[in-house]
């Protein structure tokens, strides 16, 4: 594995690969890897010849009362992870690499950010669409990796790719999970360890809706209103948001009908979570 810093040394290295035919998986993280990370390494080692990985805690995406600072990072132990499961090229900039000065451009992601994260963390897909225009067109990858753990951003993403014509295939990979169920993310080291063992009450809610959906429960305000009865009683955390859209556009529903995302945001003392499921109901 090549563990590279500078974005012209992995522009040259990726150029030589693709003269050589090789296909390009990419998985873009903000590192601090854990299993979810791993699923999608996995899946890209499957499915190309040639698969890069990127460590890069984007400051863009970031608001400013968020945790930036807090962000768990690890390099020795990524760099690590990274090897063992085949990764080719660890990509590993510092913020003067990617923004050496002020943006000149910035990307604007103009639809499907109005509702959930879009609406909590102003800006923050904008930091994300920007960084991906950019490692994009560094990694030129042919297949790009995403966790459905951020089905929001998968769906901004699909919209970044379509609407500026990156030849880029975007792969959704399921959500990895812990044993108890909590939606495995780098953030779940911030929790303390009350809080830790709280936090399944999250997915736990999301599988009562699936459960009430099941019974044949439509209409979405009585499902959001007992999994927030659910996450109210069984943890401290604070409820940031708890709602349903259809998938993948995003649009408000009155009735739970065809494919849908049930998603929440709940913020604890030092870490935000969010988890989502996605449920079709075909009658
Ligand atoms: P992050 O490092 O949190 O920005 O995540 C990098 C990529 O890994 C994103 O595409 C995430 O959706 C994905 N990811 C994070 N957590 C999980 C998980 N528990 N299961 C599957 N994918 C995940």
């Amino acid at each position: 594995m090549k563990v590279i810093t500078k974005i012209a040394e992995m522009q040259k290295q990726i150029i030589q690969e693709k003269n050589n035919q090789k296909s390009i998986g990419f998985v873009p993280t903000m590192g601090y890897l854990h299993e979810g990370h791993m699923a999608l390494i996995k899946r890209a080692r499957q499915e190309n010849d040639i698969v890069v990985l990127s460590v890069f805690v984007n400051p863009l995406q970031f608001g400013p009362s968020e945790d930036l600072e807090a962000y768990p990072r690890d390099f020795e132990r990524d760099k690590k992870a990274a090897e063992d499961s085949g990764v080719d090229y660890f990509f590993y900039p510092d913020v003067n690499e990617m923004y050496p000065g002020a943006p000149s451009v910035k990307v604007i992601v103009q639809d499907r950010t109005e509702v959930l994260c879009g609406r909590s963390r102003p800006g923050h897909f904008d930091g994300v669409a920007t960084v991906l225009t950019k490692l994009f067109n560094i990694v030129l990858p042919d297949r790009a990796y995403f966790g459905m753990k951020d089905a929001q951003q998968v769906a901004v993403v699909d919209g970044l790719i379509h609407d500026f014509h990156f030849p880029i295939t975007l792969v959704p990979v399921e959500t990895v999970r812990e044993e108890d169920g909590l939606a495995k993310s780098s953030r779940n080291v911030n929790l303390l360890p009350e809080e830790r063992k709280q936090a399944p009450a999250l997915y736990e809610s999301l599988k009562l809706a699936e459960h009430m959906i099941n019974e044949g429960v439509r209409d979405p305000e009585r499902i959001i209103s007992s999994m927030a009865q659910h996450i109210s009683g069984q943890t401290s955390g604070i409820i940031d948001y708890i709602e349903i859209y259809s998938y993948p556009d995003l649009k408000p529903v009155s009735k739970i009908q065809g494919k849908i995302i049930i998603a929440l945001a709940v913020k604890f003392s030092r870490a935000r979570l969010i988890d989502n499921m996605i449920v079709t109901v075909n009658e």
